[in-house]
């Protein structure tokens, strides 16, 4: 029995999701005594199937078409990688890309499709858990099929990092021109897009607490003294003072820092499940009962206009 794992990229990197993506198959692999196969789709094959070579992986599958994601091609390559392979799961990612064509390939195949899954587990079939109402609930879904079509929330499983030695067999895709009906034409980055908070090791987030938008300049300052980037949670986005692509959450991003610092934040659990998976939460809060402390490693009970320029003057 085989795993199929899709990789994700964008603008010629791979996402954090993939290495993810390797982690969860080779668990689902190990569960069904089977292998994983990993399917890299895109005109940079070469240098991300030496990147995706990695333990726990048998075999990666290149299909060379294209610099950029492409709905239709995606959908081709997963069923003629189907055909070949026979996959017991097929595994996506639950990103922009995977959210696009995974939906498209469950319904050409005639698989179940459970998306947004936060853990899986395989015993006579496929047991997923996911959450709802705002991450306040969690879900256990039983899939009652021999074989299904998954997506994987990123920052839920911990990248695979260390090298393997699959096979890499490239893939002979013969593309119906005739079905691929969109193309990416170009990318048009929005205000301060430069800056993508889910690559960074160290976090700085600031939340309402700050008051006023001059008062951001602060915690700027402590980001750099930290060369940590500067994020944010939703009504500081809301408010205008910080642009959409800095906001962390369920509305925003998904970010799996080394560190989070979150400043005057509370901690909802709009916000919680854009950060929880952090590996190091260390929170500021005037109120000790802020559910933020639920969740941080480190808590500082303060005024963040005492606590902020002690930092700055320690790091810096
Ligand atoms: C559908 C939906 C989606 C949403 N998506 C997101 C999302 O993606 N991301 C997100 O963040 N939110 C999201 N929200 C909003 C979320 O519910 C909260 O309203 C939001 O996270 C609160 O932001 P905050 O913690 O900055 O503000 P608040 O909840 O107002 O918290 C401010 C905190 O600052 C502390 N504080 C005040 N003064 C100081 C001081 N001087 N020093 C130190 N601490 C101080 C307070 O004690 C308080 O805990 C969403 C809501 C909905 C309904």
């Amino acid at each position: 029995m085989t795993v199929l794992a899709v990789a994700d990229h964008r603008r010629g990197q791979l996402r954090d999701v993939s290495y993810e993506l390797v982690t969860a198959g080779r668990e689902l692999a190990d569960a069904l005594d089977g292998d994983l196969h990993v399917a890299v789709i895109s005109g940079n094959v070469d240098a991300f199937a030496e990147d995706l070579s990695l333990d726990g992986v048998d075999a990666i599958h290149t299909v060379d078409h294209g610099e950029e994601f492409n709905h239709d091609v995606y959908l081709q390559a997963v069923e003629a990688l189907d055909a070949e392979i026979d996959p017991t799961v097929v595994l996506m990612p639950n990103s922009v890309n995977g959210l696009d064509y995974a939906p498209a390939v469950a319904s050409a195949l005639d698989l179940p499709l459970v998306s947004d899954a936060v853990a899986l587990e395989w015993d006579d079939g496929l047991t997923a858990t996911r959450e709802m109402y705002a991450s306040k609930v969690e879900t256990t879904v039983d899939v009652d099929a021999d074989r299904v079509a998954v997506t994987i929330r990123g920052g839920e499983w911990g990248p695979t990092e260390e090298h393997g030695d699959p096979t890499i067999e490239p893939f002979d895709l013969a593309v119906d021109e005739s079905r691929v009906r969109s193309r990416v034409t170009g990318f048009e980055e929005v205000a301060g897009g430069d800056v993508d908070i889910s690559d960074a090791d160290v976090l700085v987030s600031v939340g309402r607490g700050i008051e006023e938008e001059e008062n951001i300049a602060l915690v700027e300052e402590l980001a750099d003294a930290l060369g940590a980037t500067l994020s944010s949670s939703r009504p500081i986005v809301d408010n205008g003072w910080l642009p959409k692509n800095r906001q962390v959450g369920q509305s925003g991003k998904v970010v799996t820092p080394e560190v989070y610092l979150a400043i005057g934040i509370s901690g909802a659990v709009q916000h919680v499940a854009g950060m929880k998976g952090s590996e190091t939460i260390v929170a500021i809060n005037t109120d000790p009962n802020a559910p933020i402390f639920d969740i941080a490693d480190y808590g500082i009970v303060g005024d963040l206009f005492d606590v902020v320029p002690a930092l700055i003057e320690q790091f810096e």
